[in-house]
């Protein structure tokens, strides 16, 4: 999403767009090595206002995508959620890197913008990126595999853990026994 800086007044505008994914590299590039599917276009909306001696943005981005559980390894469907507010401030020539600071439930990102545009897509990218889980799971309390017998143990009951409990139980025995 490009929001062009004259556009920008103090009085709060709304901004919508629905974006490929094909349009953010970095989101295509973790498709492509299979970390996840997405299953819709990128719903970007955003508010721009002037303040003070910066540009305010706030972004609500969501986004279907089809994960792999690491516990059961099941393909699932969530929606990916990210809100964010960043503060552009205008570059005076010299690199400065963007600083981030969680603030309550919202990020606060600082950048930095040159000439007449804005261009938010490398924040839009880098937040579904967060949103992202490191360990994804279907449900909070998915049952995974059995470390046994590997059958899905959410769908289909083993008698797996019935001798792992009696295994445990005379190894303790015999620990027992030799003290
Ligand atoms: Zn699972
Ligand atoms: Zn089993």
């Amino acid at each position: 999403m490009i929001v062009r800086v004259n556009d920008i007044t103090d009085k709060v505008r709304s901004l919508a767009a629905v974006e490929a994914i094909d349009e953010h590299p970095i989101l295509k590039a973790l498709q492509d090595e299979g970390e996840c599917l997405f299953r819709s276009p990128l719903t970007v909306d955003v508010t721009v206002v002037r303040e003070y001696d910066h540009i305010r943005l706030e972004a609500d981005v969501t986004v279907v995508v089809a994960l792999n559980c690491s516990r059961c390894l099941a393909s699932y469907e969530t929606t990916l959620k990210s809100n964010f507010t960043v503060f552009y401030s205008k570059s005076t020539g010299s690199f400065v890197p963007d600083e981030e600071v969680e603030l309550g439930e919202r990020e606060l990102v600082s950048a930095y913008y040159e000439g007449e545009e804005i261009n938010v897509s490398p924040e839009i990218a880098e937040h579904v990126l967060i949103e992202l889980p490191l360990k994804p799971l279907c449900s909070e309390g998915c049952r995974g595999l059995c470390p046994s017998c590997g059958v899905d143990l959410n769908t289909t009951v083993c008698d797996c853990s019935d001798n792992r409990s009696g295994f445990a139980f005379s190894a303790l025995k015999n620990f027992k026994v030799e003290r």
